[in-house]
Order: structure tokens, then sequence, then C-alpha cells
């Protein structure tokens, strides 16, 4: 075969999926995989959904795209319905979890600026934080990897140890616009934020004219068993930045936020053109209606139950391989004593997908409509995935 025309970015498995049915994915050779990834957090209720194709395809026959120079079938009920389930007042559609960042970002710094404190766009972040990768966005996350080779850094990030108060209000300054974090760090290696250090941010912030933003890409719509993360904790945000689940695996993002702290996006200040288009809206707006159905939210809670008992079993059956199970709803980690590449590589010998984070962990990531009985499968195939991974150490060290 003629060498890739792709670009060489990603280090993909030689696998490819020709379709998917709720919490399975079969390959072009007919392999089912148990997709506890959900291409990353996205894939929020499984793969072809009935609602999920019923809209898209409804809306297909209708009209694609028209643009932000009119207005747009389901963006009005969409960002009524977001409002209406949580803090915010205002909504900005994006296609992508890096743009939602970029429109939090921008909404905080024009704030500053329009309330008569132009020198105020610094933003803190947090070490372990992923927010994009877009030139804002990797700033943000301040990760020295994902920075390498592309030029300056830009300006306006300052970043502290994650949980660490005293360097938290050592970065406060002159020149600070508000404060960035994800109430669960994914990328980091799926490391939730404790309850009172987001207190603390909260007073911060009230403290000194500074805005909290809230980093919900992976872990908001329904993922930990609240629509949102922040729920778990009562701690609300100025702004919030969606994205993965919330378009069930059609690109879509969101960028929530008071009146407030949006009043500083006037028209002309910001634009997209693709974001929140018919398609898009249509799709969001089915997600929602599963989303918020009585129950949906509940049933979520008690898998996760179920699957993480489970997981501690075998953590203390397989203390070699499982250091910690960690996460919440399923929004879960194992952090591994192998390398979790090598945990991730075993577990798709055994037909199971999840997704590799920092911190050598492992992420289990399953559709949110995903059953016990399905949950009990992927438990059974975590569990062939160590006792080959133990008996290949015990041959190694043999
Ligand atoms: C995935 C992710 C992003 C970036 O989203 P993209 O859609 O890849 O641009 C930002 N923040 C968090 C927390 C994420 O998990």
């Amino acid at each position: 075969m003629a060498e890739s025309a792709l670009f060489d970015t990603f280090a993909r498995a030689p696998l490819r999926f020709e379709r998917g049915e709720g919490v399975w994915l079969v390959t072009e050779g007919g392999e089912r995989y148990l997709d506890f990834g959900s291409g990353i957090a996205v894939n929020s209720l499984g793969h072809a959904h009935p609602h999920l194709v019923e809209a898209l395809k409804s809306q297909a026959e209708k009209v694609w795209h028209t643009s932000n120079l009119f207005e747009v079938t389901g963006q009005d009920t969409l960002s009524r319905r977001l409002a209406d389930n949580s803090f915010a007042d205002k909504v900005f559609f994006t296609n992508s979890g890096a743009e939602a960042l970029e429109c939090a970002i921008k909404t905080a710094r024009r704030y500053q600026y329009t309330k008569g404190h132009p020198d105020r766009f610094h933003i803190i972040t947090f070490e372990g934080a992923f927010h994009g990768r877009t030139l804002a966005t990797i700033a943000a996350g301040g990760q020295a990897k994902y920075l390498e080779g592309f030029g300056p850094k830009v300006e306006g990030f300052d970043q502290v140890p994650f949980g660490d108060v005293e360097a938290l209000k050592a970065a406060i300054n002159e020149n600070t616009a508000a404060i960035l974090i994800e109430p669960i760090q994914g990328e980091g290696g799926i490391r939730p934020v404790p309850k009172e250090f987001l207190q603390t941010l909260r007073k911060l912030c009230d403290d000194n004219g500074l805005l909290l933003i809230f980093d919900e890409v992976q872990c908001g719509m329904g993922r930990t068993g609240k629509l949102f993360a922040h729920e778990l904790t009562g701690v609300t945000p100025d702004i919030m930045a969606l994205a993965k689940g919330i378009g069930g695996g059609y690109p879509l993002g969101a960028c929530l936020a008071t009146a407030e702290a949006a009043s500083g996006m006037t028209a002309g200040t910001h634009g997209t053109t693709y974001g929140g288009n018919p398609l898009g809206m249509a799709v969001g707006n089915a997600v929602l209606d599963v989303m918020l159905e009585e129950g949906f939210l509940e049933r979520v809670r008690d898998v996760s139950l179920f699957f993480r008992q489970g997981l501690a079993s075998l953590k203390d059956r397989f203390p070699n391989i499982i250091e910690d199970i960690r996460g919440e709803g399923l929004l879960l980690g194992i952090k591994a004593k192998v390398p979790a590449g090598e945990l991730v590589g075993a577990m798709r010998d055994e037909h199971m997908l999840a997704v590799p984070a920092g911190d050598n962990v492992v992420r289990l990531l399953p559709p949110l409509t995903v059953t016990v009985d399905e949950a009990r499968e992927g438990l059974a195939r975590i569990e062939k995935a160590a006792e080959k991974l133990t008996a290949a150490n015990m041959k190694k060290s043999a």
C-alpha cells in the first residue's frame, strides 16, 4: 500500500470500525469490541442511538447549514434548555471543546476589559490540566510536550500546582482575569478536585473580582451521574465550557455563562461559521431529550456503583496490576501498576476498548446507556486482561 497521505500526528491502534450498536463497535472484519472509551467520552448515548439517528436524518432532509447570519432552527431551544438546567443565562455554540474554551477565555478577558480593566487578561490554570490543542488552549494547559516547537507560548496563562492554595493566592495579582479548572481532570488522569478547593476558588474569585471558569468538556453532560460535575460540589462557575458528550458523536461544543460574565460579548466580538448549525442543534436537542428523561441520571449512578464495586474487588485481586480506582459516575480511572498502555493493550486483546490518560491511568468511559450486564461483561474482560498480564509478568521475572 502507498504511504499514508495523513499527517502523522496520531499513533493509531490497528483497528477500523464499520458500525456500532449501543456499547458495541464492530470492525470491518465483523469482530465485536466492547466500547468503554466512547470515542473519548463523546458517544454519551452509545452508537447508533435510534433517537439521535432519527434526529440527524430528519434534519438532514431539511437544511444543513445557513450560518449565523440568520436565525438557526434549534439554537433557541437548545440554549434555553442548557440555561434552564444550569447556572447559566447565555450560550455560545461551537464545534469542539477547544473552541468552547477559546470562547470562555475570550469572554473572561472581555468582561474585565469592559469593566475598565484592560490589563486584567491573565488566567490562572493548574498543573495536569488539559484544555485543547489550539495555541491558546495549549498555553492554558501548560504541558511542555504540547507546547514544544510551536513558538512563544500565548501570553496570559499562569499555572500553579494542582490543589495548592498558597501558590494560587500568590499567583493572583492586578493582571488576573479568571481562574480556569476542570472539576475532574480527564486527560490528566481522572483526578477529582476536592470540593473544599473549589469552594476556596469561588471565594477567591468573589473577593478579587475574578471570574471562575469550569472546563466540563469531559466531565460534564451526565458523565458523573449529574448533568454537570460541579453539581456534586455545590460550587457554580461564571463560565463553563462543554463539548464531547453534548453531541453524542456529532461535533458540538458550547460556552455557557451568566448574563453578567457574558456582558462584554456584544455583537461582532466573537463568531463562528459552523457553530450551532442545524444538524448540531438537532442532535444536541435529541441528546438532551434522553439525558433529561426522568431517571436517566439516576440509572447512570446505579450502574456506576455496580461497576465501581466490581473494579474495587479486581483491585484487591490484582494488586500488582491495579493500584487504585478513581473518578465519579462513569468517568472512572484505573491507576495502574503496570504501564497504562500495557493494560489498555491487554484489554484490547480481550476486545474491550479503554483510553489511556496521564498519571499512568486507564480511563473507563462507557456510554451512559451502559447496562449492569454490559458493565459485568466489562469487568470480566478486565479480569482476563489482568490475569494475562500477571502471568506474563511472572514469566518475565522468573
Ligand atoms: C477533550 C477536551 C478538550 C478539547 O476538546 P476538543 O474537542 O478536542 O477540542 C478540552 N478540555 C477538556 C477537559 C477535554 O477533555
